[in-house]
């Protein structure tokens, strides 16, 4: 199926990279699962409120095969396969930011994952690596993507969004809000792929503290982990919170 400019919001599974005994990259004291994670749960939840049906290869420390990843993108019927990695190329290489596609799908995979690549390396500016942007197509049976015809039947993009064995792309783990401008680029390669507008400011949520001020912040997350994060801080201070069901939480001191 051709997804470039379809024009819709679609079913999209992330692929958050490694996880459990797999821990990927592992260089300047940085562990790629602990990375390739949260940009995938933060893309998951970006696009559900997008209107996007989203599914995740894996939604904590969990081993999961590359087979099982492809064949989850087949079995639940997904159009885009979107696969968040960081690299490690050793003492060599020139680092960067690079995309994958497989070819197979190579029309739209490599729209996907240039898209993508595009925006995320706008983000942290490390280049794309060879020297030419987006030259580093390998377009060859990358594993995720060579296991249950996936690649036949939904549009892969992977993207290395960093190569940890760089120091100088390291250090950009470190910037501030790494996790949410990754995601957000991400995002926004995934709506250019589809023809989509640019999405809007990302939804807010009101949060009424024991002072009874309201504070306007950014949407933390559909998937538990902003009510979570709010729950450890509410419980930390003595209090309850409360969930209007409209946009508001409310923080109110236990009786
Ligand atoms: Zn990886």
């Amino acid at each position: 199926m051709d997804t470039i400019n379809l024009g819709r919001p679609c079913r999209i599974t992330i692929d958050p990279g490694h996880g459990g005994d797999d821990s990927g990259a592992e260089a300047n004291g940085l562990v790629e699962k602990e990375l390739n994670l949260p940009i995938g749960l933060r893309l998951a939840a970006l696009l559900r409120a997008q209107g996007h049906t989203v599914f995740l290869t894996r939604q904590g420390d969990e081993s999961v095969s590359l087979g099982e990843r492809a064949h989850m993108s087949v079995a639940n019927r997904s159009e885009l396969f979107v696969s968040i990695h960081h690299d490690d190329q050793g003492s060599s290489g020139n680092g960067g930011c690079h995309g994958f596609a497989h070819r197979v799908t190579y029309r739209n995979g490599m729209d996907l994952a240039t898209k993508m690549a595009e925006q995320v390396e706008a983000v942290t500016g490390v280049g794309f690596s060879y020297g030419e942007p987006a030259s580093d197509w390998f377009g060859n049976n990358l594993g995720v993507f060579a296991n249950w015809n996936n690649a036949d039947e939904v549009t892969c993009g992977l993207v290395e969004c960093l190569t940890l064995s760089r120091a100088a792309d390291a250090a950009k783990t470190h910037m501030d809000g790494y996790t949410e401008k990754t995601a957000q680029a991400f995002l926004r390669g995934i709506h250019q792929h589809l023809g989509l507008p640019a999405p809007d400011a990302e939804p807010q949520f009101r949060l009424v503290g024991i002072d009874g001020k309201a504070r306007t912040g950014a949407w933390l997350g559909d998937d538990g982990h902003g009510y979570c994060a709010l729950a450890v801080t509410a419980e930390a201070a003595g209090c309850d919170i409360a969930w209007d069901g409209k946009g508001t939480w409310t923080l109110k001191k236990k009786a």
